[in-house]
């Protein structure tokens, strides 16, 4: 481990008003878990951030800490912050592996989880705690997500999923994976006769967003996120342009540089100051010898690569880009990534009546979840767009409340 965790932990000033829980979106409490370390209350601290925030070891490893807790952190004004992510992930690992075994078998109603990333995954566990039987229905072969199927294996260590996997099943959790709900096989309502009370939604966004522009359909382009969901059955090339510069044109990038592909380029409409990708991300394609361009726009793929023109910042268009017209110029490339953020499926808005979405698809719904037909609750990416791990799991704390409000008043 690069920090010395001890070492980091007795640099924290226990504040009385600790500035890194109020950057924290999940509030964490921070400076007590780090005296209950100190005070070698190990298994207690762990239990107290799990309790917390059941992904507490995902989160220590994927999220922006340098925005969160570690730049909230008061050392970090004049100095370095306390390696918080690096105490979170030593405690919270511990704590996976000692966790009991046995938990008592539900005794409550039956509460379906449509999808099982962080949103799903964080209910299940909340509600099974408390006693719920529940079952998740999984599209995919294995449980995660964007934890198994979009974050890369370098960032995220895939065998923690495995240790959740084993959580949900001590739990009494039953997973129905390969199944996807509402488009044919179950549907919703299939559900409700089968006797669960309640049915939670967690589907994230899986739908890439396009460019919409000439060559887009053409074999030698591919979308983000289908990419990352299993690199290795694509075969790019010598050159790879990725278009879009966010989080996961990141991700992207570096997977392509550890396939071997020689000449990785990312590609933006805004300049380096105004990237959506965090700076940590950032820094680290730019170590591992992905090249930049900024102020540059697709405007067509061809079988060559793509046509890019130059761009200007236009604060006048709510800070968008205007186009500088006649420099479209080629770029050569054997391939090309499209990472333009993505939008939701529509598998279960489209067969269930009475659930109604927004103007992006995105499920609507009250600040605890309940969607637009009674029984049925969301969170997670379904219903925020693409957002973070922390974020899901903050509004499914919330949702699982509210989920077990609405059993109760069934009773
Ligand atoms: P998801 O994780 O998308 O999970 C939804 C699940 O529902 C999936 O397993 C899907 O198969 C399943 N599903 C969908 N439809 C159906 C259906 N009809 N029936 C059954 N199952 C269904 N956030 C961070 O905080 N840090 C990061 O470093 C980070 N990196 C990212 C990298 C990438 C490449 C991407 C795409 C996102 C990243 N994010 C990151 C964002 C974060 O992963 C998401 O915000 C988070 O996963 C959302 O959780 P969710 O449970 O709502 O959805």
């Amino acid at each position: 481990m690069a920090y010395h965790v001890i070492d980091e932990a007795k640099r924290c000033l226990n504040c009385k008003n600790p500035k890194c829980r109020d950057g924290c979106p999940v509030g964490t409490p921070i400076n007590t878990f780090i005296q209950m370390l100190l005070e070698g209350k190990i298994k207690d601290a762990g239990e107290l951030i799990f309790e917390n925030n059941p992904l507490s070891v995902i989160c220590s490893l994927v999220c922006y800490h340098e925005k969160q807790c570690e730049g909230h952190c008061i050392l970090n004004r004049k100095g370095s912050p306390v390696h918080i992510s690096s105490i979170e992930n030593y405690i919270s690992s511990y704590y996976l592996d000692y966790m009991k075994e046995n938990f008592p078998k539900p005794t409550k109603s039956k509460i379906a989880i449509i999808g099982s990333g962080p949103a799903g995954i964080t209910i299940a566990i909340i509600l099974a705690n408390r006693g719920y039987d529940i079952t998740i229905f999984e599209g995919n072969e294995k449980i995660g997500g964007v934890l198994t199927y979009g974050i890369p294996a370098f960032r995220l260590p895939k065998n923690i999923l495995d240790k959740y996997r084993k959580i949900l099943h001590n739990m009494h959790i039953k997973i129905r994976p390969n199944t996807i709900v509402g488009s044919g096989g179950l549907l919703m309502d299939d559900l409700f006769r089968d006797g669960y009370k309640a049915i939670f939604v967690g589907t994230g966004v899986w739908k890439p967003n396009s460019l919409k522009i000439k060559g887009e359909s053409l074999g030698h382009v591919h979308f983000a996120i289908n990419y990352l969901k299993n690199p290795d059955a694509f075969d790019l090339g010598d050159s790879l342009a990725i278009i879009g510069a966010g989080n996961v044109a990141m991700d992207v990038a570096r997977t392509a540089i550890r396939k071997n592909i020689n000449r990785v380029t990312i590609f933006s409409r805004r300049g380096e100051d105004d990237l959506t990708a965090s700076k940590h991300e950032f820094e680290y394609a730019v170590i591992e010898g992905v090249k930049f361009q900024y102020h540059k726009t697709p405007v067509e793929i061809t079988d060559d690569g793509v046509i890019f023109a130059d761009t200007v910042d236009d604060e006048t268009e709510g800070g968008g880009v205007k186009i500088i017209e006649g420099s479209e110029k080629l770029f050569e490339a054997d391939s090309v990534i499209v990472a333009v953020s993505q939008g939701p499926r529509n598998y279960i808005a489209s067969t269930t009546t009475g659930l109604d979405v927004s103007k992006k698809g995105l499920l609507i719904t009250d600040n605890t979840g309940h969607t637009t037909k009674p029984g049925i609750f969301a969170s997670g990416d379904v219903v925020t767009g693409a957002k973070t791990v922390v974020e899901a799991v903050n509004l499914s704390k919330q949702v699982a409340d509210a989920i077990e409000k609405y059993v109760m008043s069934l009773e």
